[in-house]
Order: C-alpha cells, then structure tokens, then sequence
C-alpha cells in the first residue's frame, strides 16, 4: 500500500476512489477508520471517508490525525488530504488546519492546496478559483447554507485559515512542465509552506504530479490525483498500473434492488425494472407509518421471490406524493423512518442469500451501508459514471453498488449486473 487518503465526507471520497481506480491503483475504500489488521497486500490506495467538512476545525484535526496514523500503520508512504472542488471551508477551517495538522504529522516541508478539477468546471488561474467560468464568490457556492464561498481568492482564503504562510504557483510555471514546476516549488517552499496551484486543463493536473509526487502530503480535490498514479510508476514508487477492472467477481447468491431515492433518474430506473418484469415491492411511507406495511411483511414478500431473478424494493415515488407524505409525517420523520426500514430489510437479506445488492440514494445507501456493517469496500468496475461496483471486504462479504439517486442510465438496475462475475 502506497497512497493514504483521507476525505472529509463520503461522496468526495468514492470521487477519490474512483479516480485512483481510473488512473490505475487498486483502491479500497474505508466509511470511517479502517480496521488497523486490513489485509492491504493486493491494495495500492486507502481512501478513509470521513465526514469532517463543517464539524469544529480541533475536531476534523482529531479525526484525520487518527485516521493518517491508521493508514500510516498500514504502510502508507503518501497522504492525500481530500476536500471538495469548490475548497468548502469557512474562515475557521477545516482545510488549513487540518493541512497545518497532516503537514506537521508528515514532518514539516511544504504541500499544496488545489481543488483544481477542468472537466468538472473547476479551474484556477492566479490563484482565482472559477466554477464553469465563473469566480467562485459569483458562483451559486457563494450562498451555499454551510460554506458560503464569499471570495474567489484562494491563497487570501486559505491564509484566513492558518498560521502557515500560503503562496502561489501560477500558471506559468505550470505550463512550462514538471521540471520547471518541481524547480519553483523548491524555491518558494523556503518562505511559504501551503501552495495554491493554477490549473486550467487537465495536462496541467499531470504536469503537477510528475512535477510533486515525491511530497509526502498532497491536498487537493479528486482532480489533482489524476497525475499521481503515473508518476508514482515512473519514480519506481509501485510496481505496475491496474487498468480499472472491467468485471468483478462475486460470491454466488441472489440479487437485489433497495430504492429509497425519489430523484428523477431513480424513479425512471424503477419504472424501467417494473417495466422489463423485476418482481417489485413497493414501500407506501403512510402504511409503514400506521403499521400496516412492516420489515416482516417484505421478507415474507422477498421468500416468496424466484431465487433466480432480481426483486426490487423501492419507496421511490413522485414529487407531489412525496410532498403529500411530508405533510402528513413531516420531512425528516418520513426520511428516517423509511431509511430505517430500508436498512433493516438490507440487513435480513444476507441470510436469504443475497450476495449481490444495489442500493439507491445516497442516504438510502448510507443507512444501508450501516445495517449490514460493510464499512470496507474495494472498488470495482464503474457500471456508469460515477457509480462502481463495490466488494465489501471486512465483515460481510457481498458486492454493493451504492448509486446517488441521480445518477445512471435508464436501464441500470437492468445492466449492472453484467458487470459481476
Ligand atoms: P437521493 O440520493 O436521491 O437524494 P436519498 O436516499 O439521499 O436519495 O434521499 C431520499 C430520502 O427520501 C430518504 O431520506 C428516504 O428515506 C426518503 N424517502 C424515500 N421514499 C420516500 C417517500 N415515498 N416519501 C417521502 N420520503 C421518502
């Protein structure tokens, strides 16, 4: 294992995850910390989720202090600090100081400090963070309810979070190359210790790798791990690339849907398995909430289900019917009491002899995820963007794909399961 990341929340660090599987690292990804015995000898990346973006900065420093030592111990090299594109932060942190923190844990030296994402929008030019061409502070983030982004400016941002002087690598020598990039670096590094890095396009996310590999910290978004993996291969630092897996193996068993998401492209994901003749169960959040419709009532339901197809559960319904149960149970109730029973039916389903699982919504997931204790998950082939296959390694062994409700095709209830072997 070389690479220890740590995310400060779930969806950035399956970002994360799925990038380093691109680039080709064997990534395995971690809901909090992994356990300190995690067999890591076919695994070249660690990326531990933690869900520290606007918790008090002492606390996030906390947690990623523990979560470097734990990959440490499993004999990462590098860390990579993970947060979000748009640098989701206040004045109080958390990215300086848990920067200031993870630097200090690493030894001192210099890192840098770029959300820089092109394809996604995101691009800084003179240390100005742009979303989809945009200043950052005129973007849509500048109302955002828990980190307004109220200035573009991320070397003034990010100074406003630490003691650490912050400087620039501007453009120029990032598109002069690596060697040029490497040679600034290690001139500015004397005075200023956390460096804003310009990136426009993503050669520049590869220059920046080849140029700054060797750091043992680097902090950044998902974007700025594209150039790692080749440049970790070219300094020797892993023996080969994984191309990113086409298929994943398995364990045999039956296969099954859990839909809690209402999102667009969920409900037309389950109108096209009702359509194509998935057996369906729907879960009414009204006739749960009066106790007609209970857990047993759905795991008679599944016992009753051909063994050798995909059923499919889903509380997945239409903005207006959503609304109406919101009014009646109040938003958080319905979400919660629905989650709960979506993640008691997950748990019931191991011994039923499911193996095989998508899940959709990312709520909905992580309720899922928490039932069945697969803290753990190795990642495997990306059935469409944005959404890989899982295998839960610790505990349970099972495969899982986690989907956000508005992400995948049409058909992905139908097709994911090509992708299993
Ligand atoms: P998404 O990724 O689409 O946002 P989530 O699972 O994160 O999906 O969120 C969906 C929320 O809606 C969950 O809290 C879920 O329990 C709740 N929910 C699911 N079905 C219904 C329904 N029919 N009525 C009201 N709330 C629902």
């Amino acid at each position: 294992m070389l690479l220890g990341c740590i995310a400060d929340d779930l969806t950035g660090a399956t970002d994360l995850a799925l990038m380093l599987t691109r680039e080709g690292l064997r990534t395995v990804q971690s809901t909090g910390l992994p356990p300190a015995n995690l067999d890591v000898s076919e695994v070249d990346a660690v990326v531990v989720a933690l869900k520290s973006r606007t918790i008090v900065a002492a606390d996030a420093v906390t947690q990623s202090l523990d979560a470097a030592k734990v990959l440490r111990k499993l004999g990462a090299q590098r860390l990579f600090f993970k947060y979000c594109s748009t640098f989701d932060s206040t004045d109080k942190g958390n990215i300086g100081p848990v920067a200031e923190a993870l630097l200090g844990f690493v030894g001192g030296g210099a890192t840098i400090a770029c959300p820089a994402f092109p394809k996604a929008g995101r691009t800084i030019y003179a240390g100005n963070l742009f979303v989809n061409g945009v200043p950052l502070n005129e973007s849509p983030m500048k109302d955002h309810p828990l980190t307004p982004m109220r200035d573009a400016n991320l070397v003034r941002v990010l100074q406003r979070q630490t003691a650490l002087p912050v400087g620039l690598l501007a453009y120029d020598a990032v598109e002069a190359g690596a060697d040029t990039l490497r040679a600034a670096f290690d001139q500015k590094s004397s005075s200023e210790k956390i460096f804003i890095v310009d990136a426009v396009a993503d050669v520049h996310l590869r220059t920046i790798g080849a140029a700054l590999a060797h750091l043992p910290l680097i902090t950044g978004g998902s974007g700025v791990a594209m150039g790692l993996p080749a440049a970790y291969l070219d300094a020797s630092l892993i023996a080969k690339l994984t191309p990113p897996p086409t298929q994943m193996a398995a364990p045999k068993g039956r296969q099954a849907i859990l839909a809690g998401s209402c999102s667009a492209a969920t409900r037309g994901q389950v109108k096209a398995a009702i359509d194509a003749g998935v057996p369906h169960l729907r879960i009414d959040p009204l006739s749960v909430a009066d106790g007609v419709q209970t857990k047993d009532q759905a795991l008679q339901w599944i016992d009753a289900q051909p063994e050798d197809k995909p059923f499919l559960v889903y509380s997945s319904d239409d903005p207006d019917a959503v609304r109406q149960v919101q009014e009646r149970l109040g938003r958080d109730k319905a979400g919660t009491l629905i989650e709960h029973l979506l993640g008691e039916i997950a748990a019931a389903l191991p011994e039923r002899g499911v193996t095989r699982l998508i899940v959709a919504g990312g709520e909905t997931s992580g309720a899922v995820v928490q039932a069945l204790g697969a803290d753990v998950l190795t990642i495997g082939p990306e059935i469409d963007p944005g959404v890989p296959w899982t295998r839960s390694i610790a505990g349970i062994d099972m495969a899982l794909a986690l989907k956000s409700g508005n992400f995948g095709a049409e058909d992905f209830f139908l097709k994911a399961w090509d992708r299993l072997s």
